[in-house]
């Protein structure tokens, strides 16, 4: 069981919606410091333990910022996010830039920045020589492929477009040492929003194995190996987080039987986990606007799927509470829906919640929960939808403005 809380009373957060229009996401600093900080602790037992936070999950500046505080770094994937990586001031190898069909320009900045390449292709060896050039230190993702099983969210990888495939790797990695690199590093990603433990250490064992054939078919002593994103979070209350120090120790017991052997003990681990990061310390928060009764009892809110479409995407479940109603009982069973003109926005359906008084400017505000990752960043402006700013909890209680709502004008400047 995980309990779904909230940082601020019903009071505060009335407040905070006097200040700034609904809906808007709201992430607490301390919160995602102590998880930073939990997570480093547990994965101090490994070299040059490093987490390159997945910046899509929560490109915003201010977040980037909070986290390389922390000492973490960056995962980036495409040219803008490379642009706010180095914009909050992560530079160097704290970016890792994971990309694929990767246009030069992309691989040009990554180099600019001194980012830590992977390759997603075997064919983007050649590309990225003829282009941007061969940096000193170059990572390739890995595809293992009818080796592992995918889950729901990520799917099977004999069927993901990423990564090279075994025999790729091996080759790769000595075509690279040939071609004059000198620092290797190895990644794959298998997972997404990923609860058990076991699966992540398979993952670390399937990885330190091939590392060692690395080692003895190229001679090449890998620098570090990535275990990509990925762990999930506990989006239902009876769900389990995932527990660091269990994973931790389930990844050393099997990188000291197969890494140690190999004369790979000072391989450092990194990841580029992302939701786990951010995920439970956002919320969305919203106003019951309207009620309808028809052949169920809705409950429309001024926020829509354009805001956090996951729920209309992966069916997936987000925790719904009602400020100053968190110990009322559940008496009704709404569907709680946005306003676009599509009969998947819906953030709850069939919920069994509190009582919700509904109205532009007094209804009841509804919290929803775990929206701190691939929430915000995945919203759209379908329907001429305007997206809805952010806000921070900081370390010292206040609260700031750290995106503004979008306008009209945002919407138009591209015409
Ligand atoms: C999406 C992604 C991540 C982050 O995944 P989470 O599920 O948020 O941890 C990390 N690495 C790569 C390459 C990704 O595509």
């Amino acid at each position: 069981m995980t309990k779904k809380t909230f940082p601020l009373s019903k009071k505060e957060l009335e407040a905070a919606a006097a200040r700034f229009p609904t809906p808007f996401y709201i992430y607490d600093e301390n919160a995602i410091r102590e998880n930073a900080r939990r997570i480093k602790a547990a994965f101090s037992i490994f070299p040059g333990y490093i987490n390159h936070f997945a910046v899509k999950a929560a490109p915003n500046p201010a977040i980037l910022r909070v986290l390389r505080d922390e000492g973490f770094g960056a995962d980036c994937s495409s040219f803008t996010e490379l642009l706010l990586a180095e914009m909050s001031g992560i530079k160097g190898e704290g970016i890792m830039f994971t990309s694929n069909e990767t246009p030069s320009a992309e691989y040009h900045k990554a180099r600019e920045l001194g980012a830590i390449i992977n390759l997603d292709d075997f064919t983007h060896i050649e590309f990225l020589e003829k282009t941007a050039g061969l940096p000193k230190i170059l990572s390739i993702r890995y595809n293992p492929g009818p080796l592992k099983l995918g889950n729901a969210i990520i799917g099977n990888p004999v069927e993901a477009k990423y990564g090279f495939t075994r025999e790729q790797t091996l080759e790769g990695f000595a075509l690279l040492k040939k071609k004059g690199v000198k620092r290797f590093a190895l990644h794959t990603m298998v997972a997404s929003n990923e609860l058990k433990t076991a699966y992540h250490v398979e993952t670390g064992r399937i990885l330190f194995e091939l590392a060692a054939e690395i080692k003895q078919k190229t001679g090449i002593s890998l620098e570090f190996v990535n275990l990509g994103g990925g762990v999930g979070i506990p989006y239902k209350p009876e769900d389990e987080a995932v527990n660091y120090e269990e994973l931790a120790a389930g990844l050393k017991e099997a990188f000291d039987a197969i890494m140690v052997p190999a004369g790979l003990a000072c391989t450092g681990i990194h990841t580029e986990w992302g939701r786990v990061i951010t995920g439970p310390y956002g919320w969305l928060v919203t106003r019951a606007i309207h009620r309808k009764n028809i052949y169920r009892k809705y409950i429309g809110v001024d926020a829509s799927m354009a805001d956090l479409i996951r729920p209309a995407m992966y069916g997936a479940y987000h925790h719904i509470t009602v400020a100053g109603k968190e110990d009322a009982p559940l008496s009704e069973v709404y569907d709680v829906v946005g306003s676009l003109c599509e009969n998947c926005d819906k953030f709850a359906v069939q919920r069994s919640l509190p009582a919700i008084e509904t109205d532009e400017i007094s209804g009841d505000l509804l919290i929803i929960h775990d929206a701190g990752a691939h929430g915000r960043a995945m919203g759209f402006n379908y329907n001429g939808k305007l997206r809805c700013g952010e806000l921070l909890l900081c370390a010292d209680g206040s609260i700031t403005q750290i995106r503004r709502k979008e306008t009209p004008a945002d919407l138009f400047a591209t015409f």
